[in-house]
This record gives C-alpha cells, structure tokens and sequence, in this order.
C-alpha cells in the first residue's frame, strides 16, 4: 500500500469525537513532529483553537489545520509563570464559547507540565476534557542521544526532578539526601541554570562526583547537541552561557552507552520529521 494510501486509512478510523466545547490537552512530544502519538494529530487536524507552549516544536504546529486559531501560551521554563491562571481561564472560556480546544504543550502534560492544574481549572468549571499523553523529552529526548533511561545493567530505578519550583528557585521541597542515593538515574528537566547548586546539592549528600553527566539541547531536532561531563564538573559546564536549551540533564552509568547506542548522526538530522 502506498504511504498515501496508509494515512488515508487513518482519516476513516474510529477516532473518539473532539466535542465542539471540550479541551483536549496534548503532548507534542520532545520536538521532532513524528514525535507525535496518532491522536494528537486527529486532533491538530479537528480543532479551532490551538494553545500551544513556547517549547512546542514549530513542525509540529505545521500539522494542523490552516482554519485553526494559533494561540501562543507564552511560558519559557525557568521563569515564574504569573499568568498560568490566564491561561486555564481563557480555555474555558473558549470551550464555552463552543470550540474545540487544543491544548498543547511539549513533551508530555503530565510531566512537569501544569497539565494537572489546567485539568483541574477545566474540572471546577465543568468543562470536559481529554488528556492525550506525548513522548516526554525525559526518556525520548534522551533516547535521540543514544542514552537508554533505564538499561539492566545498570539501573533498576529512575527519578525525575525539575531544577526549579514555581519561584524559580531549586526546589526545596525535594529531600536531596534522598534523591542523590535512592536511583542510579536521575533526569532533570529545567536544570541547566540551577545545575551547579544542584550538583553541590547531591555531592554533599553522597553522590559521587565521577558519575557520568549529559546535557543533551534540542533533544530530537536538527540541532540537537549533547555535552558529557561528570557530575563534579557539571557545574562548570552549566555556567557557560552558550549551553543551548531547551535541554534535559541526566546523570548516571546510563550516560555511558551514548558510545554504542548513538545514532543520531549528520544524516538522520537531514530528516525534519525526526
Ligand atoms: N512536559 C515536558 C517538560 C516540560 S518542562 C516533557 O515531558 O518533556 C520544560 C523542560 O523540558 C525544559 O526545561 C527541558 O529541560 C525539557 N525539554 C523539553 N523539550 C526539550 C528538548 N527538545 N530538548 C531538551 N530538553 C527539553
């Protein structure tokens, strides 16, 4: 069957209905737009309205509808994000003003997101929702660097931290005596700008400064560019100003494989999908 062909079987499939007045909250995965989940994009192809965040990959805009209203939300990670109550408030408002509404946000919703609050804005106001999970720059993005989140030989568990809360200070919530022994892995999002309190932070509570680093930039794009290090010279690495972001960090033996397991080279970059 010819590529065409295939997709055109898509078109006829029994998609549940995106409701005029409802909100579908989307995860545009990590950037590449083939990185998407076939949902979202029977979505992007349905709605009126499109909220997009700043870290929604521009490829994956492409895929909707010329019709569609593009809303730009507007957060940048590392900066407090005052107008998160806007934001929800205005979906609601178009979902009562009967539009399909598509909220779509990088990564997965749920993944240190705010799709939780927005769906509980939504839920207060009696709006219906859907959640349409995406791949998140956390394991994906690491995956486009060669780097396995979790691998047998080496761990058995994983943590996911953000380096910043909503003041965008390091979290101090997080009990880091804990976070620095309890998994071999950690991936931080958010962390480039905090990263040299937060390797302080898990040296001093135990974690070996030798362990390996990657800062891997524009996880699955053209542009993507991964920096190895250790964790004891992480900081050093996170000072510079000319580390590109977006960028997931994560520390741990995992790093390591990104010898064998590269793959993302010149020629797969000429592939704008992904
Ligand atoms: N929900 C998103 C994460 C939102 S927090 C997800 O599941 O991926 C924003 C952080 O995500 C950024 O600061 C960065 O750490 C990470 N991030 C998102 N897209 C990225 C990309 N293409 N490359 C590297 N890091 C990315």
């Amino acid at each position: 069957m010819s590529g065409a062909g295939h997709f055109a079987r898509l078109d006829s499939a029994g998609f549940p209905p995106f409701e005029p007045g409802s909100v579908w909250l989307v995860g545009a995965g990590p950037g590449a737009p083939g990185l998407i989940s076939v949902l979202a994009y029977h979505a992007l192809g349905k709605a009126d309205v499109i909220v997009y965040d700043a870290l929604v990959g521009e490829g994956v805009l492409a895929w909707a509808t010329p019709d569609a209203e593009l809303v730009h939300a507007g957060k940048r990670g590392g900066k407090p994000s005052p107008k998160q109550a806007d934001i929800s408030l205005r979906l609601i408002e178009w979902a009562r003003s009967g539009r399909r509404v598509l909220r779509l946000k990088g990564g997965d919703p749920f993944m240190f997101g705010r799709g939780g609050e927005e769906c509980q804005a939504l839920r207060r106001a009696g709006v219906p929702f859907r959640i349409v999970p995406g791949i998140t720059s956390g394991i994906g993005g690491l995956g486009y660097a060669g780097i396995p989140v979790t691998h047998r030989a080496t761990n058995h568990a994983v943590i996911f931290l953000t380096g910043h809360d909503d003041t965008g200070a390091v979290p101090q919530s997080v009990d880091w005596a804990a976070i620095a022994t309890a998994a071999p892995v950690i991936v931080m999002f958010m962390a480039v700008k905090h990263l040299a309190s937060i390797a302080e932070r898990l040296i001093a509570a135990g974690r070996s400064p030798a362990d390996p680093l990657a800062i891997v930039s524009n996880a699955t794009l053209p542009d993507q560019s991964v920096a190895v290090t250790t964790l004891g010279e992480a900081a050093a690495l996170g000072a510079r100003e000319d580390v590109p972001t977006p960028a997931i960090v994560v520390c741990g033996p995992v790093v390591d494989y990104r010898h064998v397991l590269g793959w993302f080279g010149a020629a797969e970059r000429e592939n704008t999908i992904g």
